[in-house]
């Protein structure tokens, strides 16, 4: 089975993203780029060195429905005429009707976030819809844990990693261990748990970094030897970056519980604690980071929580 990447540009901090070719019947691609015309141009300057156009498509498959990974999943597929776009049904950002504005408004009010910030996150919110159309409820068909893609020679295995968002997949070639895991693994930095709405309660909060951390557990039970990452280059040795997660995760959270004072604090504080100074899209990362690991702590039983008001306060014990 070949995999061919194609690096494709971001308008976006992180830089560019990969997009996976698997050369084989039916001709698939894991995941998109933003909607950019730089983009769409590297898009088929890739397939192009490969052998194929996009009219040879036949499915296109999201990691997550992140606007740098599904962005041109639409026009892809509507100048592909018969190909299928798939993601999980946790994923919601591709979706038409979606509500995640006003739950995530919930979420960050919860988390102390004041209504100025909150407004700033909207508009900031707002401008990144512009780099990925929506699709309607019938328009993709879902990625189901453990199931299948069937290629002419073989098959990659689908296994649902949430963590990075609710939906996140990986893909599996388990003949050589080979995996694509979208945001879920990345070479040289920590993906970030994105703070989101719980797909089966949308009131509450998905237990992001935990989900995580069962992701992780669960990729490295396949003993990969090679991982392709939704950003930078492949990894070759799963176990050292397994590791180094879980170490960064845990000096995080060590530095979090430091941050909480006897009086109590919100995340909304403790993320202006933890990157002060962060402007746009990095302020929403860090409320993420701070829930995170403040909700992790929490559910371990190293840090105590109440309701105040409109707001989660977290203490020490
Ligand atoms: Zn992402
Ligand atoms: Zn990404």
């Amino acid at each position: 089975m070949r995999i061919i990447r194609i690096k494709v540009p971001t308008p976006f901090y992180i830089g560019p993203v990969n997009v996976y070719l698997i050369a084989e019947d039916p001709i698939t691609i894991i995941d998109t780029g933003p909607k950019t015309k730089e983009a769409v141009v590297a898009l088929k300057d890739g397939l192009r060195a490969a052998g194929f156009k996009v009219s040879d498509i036949r499915r296109i498959v999201l990691t997550h429905a992140h606007e740098d990974h599904c962005g041109l999943a639409r026009s892809v597929r509507d100048e592909a005429k018969n190909a299928e776009v798939f993601v999980h049904e946790w994923e919601t950002g591709h979706r038409h009707s979606r509500l995640e504005h006003d739950e995530h408004k919930s979420l960050l009010v919860r988390a102390g976030v004041p209504d100025d910030e909150i407004a700033a996150l909207r508009r900031m919110y707002m401008g990144m819809r512009q780099y990925a159309d929506a699709f309607a409820e019938h328009e993709y068909s879902p990625l189901l844990d453990n199931g299948e893609l069937q290629f002419e020679t073989g098959s990659l295995r689908i296994v649902h990693t949430p963590g990075h968002t609710p939906g996140s997949c990986s893909f599996i070639r388990e003949a050589d261990r080979t995996v694509i895991a979208g945001d879920c693994i990345l070479k040289r930095i920590t993906p970030n748990p994105v703070l989101s709405p719980d797909p089966i309660d949308p009131s509450k909060r998905f237990p992001s970094l935990a989900e995580y951390l069962v992701s992780l557990a669960r990729l490295r039970s396949f003993a990969p030897t090679l991982v392709y990452g939704g950003h930078g280059d492949e990894v070759n040795d799963y176990d050292e970056l397994f590791n180094r997660y879980i170490r960064a995760v845990q000096e995080r959270q060590s530095q979090v519980i430091k941050l909480v004072p006897k009086e109590g604090t919100t995340a909304w504080e403790v993320a202006q604690k933890m990157f002060p100074g962060t402007d746009d899209v990095h302020r929403f990362l860090a409320v993420s980071e701070a829930v995170a690991h403040l909700d992790l702590a929490h559910s371990e039983g190293k840090l105590g929580y109440e309701v105040s008001g409109p707001t989660e306060v977290y203490k020490p014990l």
